[in-house]
């Protein structure tokens, strides 16, 4: 039956395909059968899964609180004690051995017959134990699939639907082939919108009950640029759903054609435009939509995608990657920012009430030094003969900056690097903005992270899909905020760049030209069009836009004034799709 919803447009493009349910509360397990050769490394896997559970859950029992010894105790403890059941573990062994199949679909019909001896009990308390088995059985599959593998193989042209989806399952699932992403919750500049976007992944979040309504093998059309998911389009419809995308597709080759115009406006203003990446992987995607260095590389995803944190010569390697691939003196290296809406596979999101304003960012680092300095370790090794930008995120005080800098000043003298770097402050506290200026005397560049600063200024959660109508850069408060730090550091000499999604929003840029910010960072495919929106507007226009911007009081009467006045005075010399974004801007 025809459903047709409308929720958050998320990242561009349009994907026509078949529904994959993903529910993370259940991991998809697939039977694989393995030959002779693969039985011992398979059954090898099972036990560092095994190994690797057990020392979570011990770890989560030593944390706990003395005098939360009581239910929660015994459940950890009966956890533990099933992994530790050789009775349980040979069964699985056997089973890979006897059926030759893969380690996850062994534990899965393992622990399965387990709980079915726990089905018909009267007792609350043994009842509760069946959903022991089956978190553990989600725990250890998780670390199996920490080594990359259990994701299943998905056909050309599936359409991820799912409740929600963090921003590491949607780095894995591109690379397993999904077309596109529909969600029930979610928002604009959630992580793993971000990454959807930089991947050039079609997605629409925010559809409130798009899981319930579909069921795997759907049709399903997806318009990354409305925000429009129909599921079971009729046969018209999908004809015309075919070409649209391949009129997106021409889209896409046009703009590339303007991924080599330089990062500059019509009257001569020098703007770098650089990328954020999250992954290695999309180097090569900066490159050929024409980035001019590496703004921001958010470094989270490399911690993420295991339960260990990766080591030093791991991330050494992966760090040269970003230096050598891109022909670029500019390269800036983010410091771990977990927390938040950010977490390594092992470590469960924080039950907090706010874990957006808990330990994150740069607190998490000062929190746990020896992490950190082997970041720090990592990064300044991969310099080579460049200066290496190291970027901080979540400042809140200036003390944080002066403890960090002592950090990488003392690891740097250690390893004969003292030249080798220069230090950057994130802007994304409304505190570290109004303390700009004396940031700015501490560093070599400001870098402003408008999600959060948004999030922060505005006090709206920026994954919450029920507040993102109040959620927008054209908030006064925003943009005289912005505009005193691009000052703050200017007056100080130090350059400030905007790395947040505002530096790629159409409408936006030519309020931050108007500020004089010197660099706009932004997701991969936003480079061209950021590109060439630059090369015909003028700074001077800019600068007006900006004055009379100021001058109004709500969001409202300065979004619709400067839509206006873009499209009026440079939308003749824009292609029409550029009118289109700037006209429906939020
Ligand atoms: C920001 O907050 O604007 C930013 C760029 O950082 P992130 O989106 O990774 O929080
Ligand atoms: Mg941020």
């Amino acid at each position: 039956m025809r459903v047709e919803r409308n929720g958050i447009a998320i990242s561009p493009g349009i994907a026509v395909g078949k529904v994959v349910i993903l529910d993370r509360s259940k991991t998809i397990v697939r039977r694989t059968g393995i030959d002779e050769s693969r039985i011992g490394p398979e059954k090898q896997r099972f036990l560092s899964a095994v190994k690797r559970s057990k020392n979570e859950l011990l770890s989560i029992k030593d944390k706990l609180d003395t005098e939360e010894t009581g239910e929660h105790h015994q459940i950890l403890s009966f956890n533990i004690m099933m992994l530790e059941d050789d009775l349980l573990s040979e069964k699985v062994l056997k089973h890979i051995e006897s059926e030759r199949v893969n380690a996850g679909w062994a534990i899965n019909s393992v622990l399965t017959k387990k709980s079915e001896a726990f089905k018909d009990v009267e007792d609350i308390y043994m009842k509760e134990r069946l959903a022991d088995i089956y978190y553990l059985g989600e725990r250890i599959l998780r670390n199996l699939r920490g080594a990359h593998e259990d994701i299943p193989a998905l056909e050309e042209d599936s359409i991820l639907v799912t409740h929600d989806i963090s921003a590491l399952d949607v780095v894995q699932y591109a690379k397993h082939k999904a077309i596109g992403i529909a969600t029930d919750i979610g928002a604009l500049t959630s992580h793993s919108a971000i990454v959807a976007k930089s991947l050039g992944i079609p997605a629409v979040m925010g559809l409130e009950d798009i899981t319930l309504r579909a069921s795997p093998g759907d049709s399903i059309f997806i318009d990354g640029f409305t925000g429009t998911v129909i599921l079971d389009p009729g046969e018209r419809e999908y004809v015309e759903f075919k070409k649209r995308k391949s009129d997106y597709l021409d889209l896409e080759k046009k703009l590339l054609q303007y991924a080599k115009l330089p990062g500059r406006t019509k009257d001569g203003k020098e703007i770098k435009v650089n990328a954020n990446i999250e992954i290695t992987e999309e180097l090569n995607l900066a490159m050929c939509y024409g980035a001019e260095g590496i703004g921001m590389y958010r470094t989270e995803f490399l911690f993420t995608n295991s339960v260990y944190f990766p080591d030093e010569e791991k991330q050494l390697e992966n760090y040269e990657k970003v230096v050598s691939t891109l022909n670029s003196p500019e390269v800036t290296i983010r410091t771990l920012d977990i927390g938040g809406d950010k977490f390594p596979a092992g470590m469960e999101p924080s039950k907090r009430l706010n874990p957006a304003l808990g330990l994150r960012g740069i607190r998490y680092s000062l929190d746990d030094v020896d992490t950190f300095s082997t970041q720090v370790r990592a990064i300044l090794r991969s310099s080579k003969d460049k200066r290496i930008r190291i970027l901080i995120p979540m400042v809140s005080k200036l003390s944080e900056i002066i403890d960090t800098k002592g950090i990488i000043s003392a690891i740097a003298r250690e390893l004969g690097k003292e030249d080798s770097w220069e230090i950057g402050v994130m802007i994304e506290t409304p505190s570290a903005a109004i303390i700009a200026s004396d940031i700015a005397e501490e560093v070599d560049f400001l870098s402003i992270g408008t999600n959060d600063l948004i999030q922060y200024t505005l006090a709206v959660d920026r994954v919450n899909e029920h507040v993102s109508y109040l959620y927008t850069p054209f908030h006064p408060a925003i943009l005289r905020l912005i505009k005193s730090v691009v000052e703050a550091g200017h007056e100080k000499g130090v350059p400030v760049s905007v790395c947040g999604e505002m530096a790629s929003q159409l409408s936006c840029v030519p309020l931050l030209v108007g500020m004089g910010v010197d660099e706009l960072s932004m997701n991969t495919h936003s480079i061209p069009k950021v590109k060439k929106l630059l090369n015909t507007i003028t700074e001077k226009d800019s600068k007006r836009i900006l004055k009379h911007s100021l001058g109004l009081k709500t969001e409202h009467e300065i979004r619709k004034y400067v839509r206006r006045a873009i499209v009026s005075k440079w939308g003749g010399s824009f292609p029409p799709e550029f009118v289109i974004e700037i006209k429906s801007s939020v």
